[in-house]
């Protein structure tokens, strides 16, 4: 119990030393067990194989008395008894009144001797059941007594066999074990800590480079090591999730910087009419009315920036919420014409064509302003008296609703196709800005493209410059074709 509390005390203080030290620790403390265990294990098998041994011989020796005739030929054995006591086992033979009638070797420890210092409790190695332990100074002894009935007289055999003459020397291996087992121990701790620390040398650039890295320089990486192990899988995580930030970051101060930029052409013209209307709008009539027009139509121009950046920023930041639902697409597309035709009024000549029943899963919201921005955009590219068409029919193949949005303006070069997209994009802006159009922000096709992938749509250009631009989506159909009838008999759903 007190082991096991003052472990314990010593574990939770390891928390808070070094990862390479508390390592060493723990494999130093592997090892002393496993070299305790070692050693116990040597040092056990050494004295049950003498022990055993000596045993062994005892018994043969004893076997070899059982054999004998009489007592004259156990004390006088012929010389074709062979080797009758073998080598090193002394015999003594008591009569039943206990008085010494043999002795092998009289040259032997005396018997008060032995008996004096025959051991109560005998080692465990010992075969106690068979064999009583003698110990005295550095010398173990085994005695064996064999009670033996001869002429009908009974007699005591006891043999004796020296198990270990240098009980010191074992003691000494026992010390130089200990000793070696020490020194190779610290010699493990300290070339255990080098390694660990050597192994441990990438963790702390990680730590060291975290530490360089601020916020407005991102540019730091670790040195990847060629070793394939989980620490270079580390440092690579570690530098992609810096790849990403770092990109995020400069995206982010990017998208800053435009929308400011946007932001102060507007402004710059309203502050310009504002000065204006202060000099001379009170007396002229006609400087008052351009001014209001020009602050009305900037701050329109403001307001529908503000707008896009924020619908960016709730994107960006996974707030915009889609209300998704099953949406008649015919509904949605007669509804989407009657506003547009309404907003471009008789510049240019809006036509919806097919508008095919089906149902699709869409938040209408954000469907119909999709759909307003690539109309839009035709309206802006295109010169005054062009043909904007809306055409959308029910394609079962492919299980999408087909929809081309066309125009016969300006068009789009091959080269900006890809990146009208991209946040703030415009396609030299000069040129339609030249044309008498009015100057977008670029954003409106980022946005787009937001909504049509979260919805599943894809979109595709057929343009060419001078020609016009058809934006094709597909927008996948309700799978369920049950699902689509039970919506165009009356929109009940079971
Ligand atoms: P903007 O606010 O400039 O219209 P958008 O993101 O909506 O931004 O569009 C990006 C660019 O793509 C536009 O600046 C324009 O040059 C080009 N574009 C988009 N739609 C059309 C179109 N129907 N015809 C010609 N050019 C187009």
């Amino acid at each position: 119990m007190w082991l096991r509390n003052k472990l314990g005390e010593f574990f939770q203080d390891t928390k808070y030393v070094q990862l390479s030290s508390r390592l060493t620790l723990w494999y130093t403390l592997m090892l002393l067990v496993i070299m305790a265990a070692t050693g116990l294990f040597t040092l056990a098998g050494v004295n049950f194989v003498l022990y055993h041994q000596a045993g062994q011989e005892i018994e043969i020796s004893a076997k070899h008395v059982r054999q004998q005739p009489d007592l004259n030929r156990i004390m006088n054995p012929q010389d074709e008894d062979g080797l009758f006591l073998l080598p090193g086992v002394v015999l003594r033979i008591f009569d039943d009144g206990g008085k010494l009638v043999y002795d092998s070797n009289p040259h032997y420890f005396g018997m008060s001797h032995l008996e004096e210092n025959t051991l109560e409790n005998a080692p465990v190695w010992a075969d106690s059941d068979r064999f009583k332990v003698v110990q005295f100074r550095s010398m173990v002894i085994y005695r064996h007594d064999m009670p033996m009935t001869i002429d009908s007289r009974e007699y005591n055999m006891v043999f004796f066999k020296i198990v270990t003459a240098e009980h010191d020397s074992l003691e000494g291996i026992k010390q130089i074990l200990l000793l070696s087992d020490l020194a190779g121990l610290l010699v493990a701790m300290l070339v255990g800590f080098a390694l660990v620390r050597k192994a441990l040398q990438p963790v702390r650039e990680l730590n060291e480079t975290a530490k360089a890295i601020q916020v407005d320089d991102l540019s730091a990486r670790i040195e990847v090591s060629p070793a394939g192990d989980e620490l270079t899988e580390l440092a690579t995580t570690f530098n992609t999730m810096l790849d990403r930030l770092e990109r995020g970051f400069k995206a982010q101060q990017k998208f800053v910087s435009d929308a400011s930029h946007e932001l102060r052409t507007p402004l710059t013209v309203i502050h310009g009419y504002a000065d204006m209307l202060e000099r001379w709008g009170s007396k002229e009539p006609e400087v008052l009315a351009e001014a209001v027009e020009a602050i009305k139509s900037q701050s329109e121009e403001m307001q529908a920036l503000v707008e896009n950046l924020l619908f960016i920023a709730r994107t960006d930041q996974k707030r915009q919420i889609l209300k998704m639902q099953p949406l008649n697409m015919q509904e949605i597309l007669v509804d989407v014409a009657k506003k547009m035709k309404v907003a471009i009024g008789d510049k240019h000549e809006l036509k919806l064509l097919r508008h095919d029943e089906a149902f699709v899963m869409a938040d209408e919201t954000t469907l119909k302003e999709m759909l307003r921005i690539f109309l839009e955009n035709s309206a802006k590219y295109t010169p005054e008296g062009g043909q904007i068409t809306i055409d959308g029919w029910l394609n079962y193949q492919e299980n999408i609703y087909k929809l081309e949005l066309a125009d016969d303006g300006i068009g789009i070069a091959k080269a900006d196709q890809e990146k009208i997209f991209q946040r703030f994009y415009r396609v030299d802006s000069s040129r339609t800005k030249a044309a008498g159009q009015p100057g977008g922000t670029g954003l409106g096709l980022s946005i787009a493209k937001w909504i049509a992938d979260s919805h599943n749509i894809s979109i595709e250009i057929d343009s060419d410059l001078g020609r016009g631009t058809i934006f094709i989506l597909k927008i996948p159909l309700l799978q369920d074709r049950r699902d689509k009838n039970v919506f165009s008999k009356g929109g009940r759903m079971n």
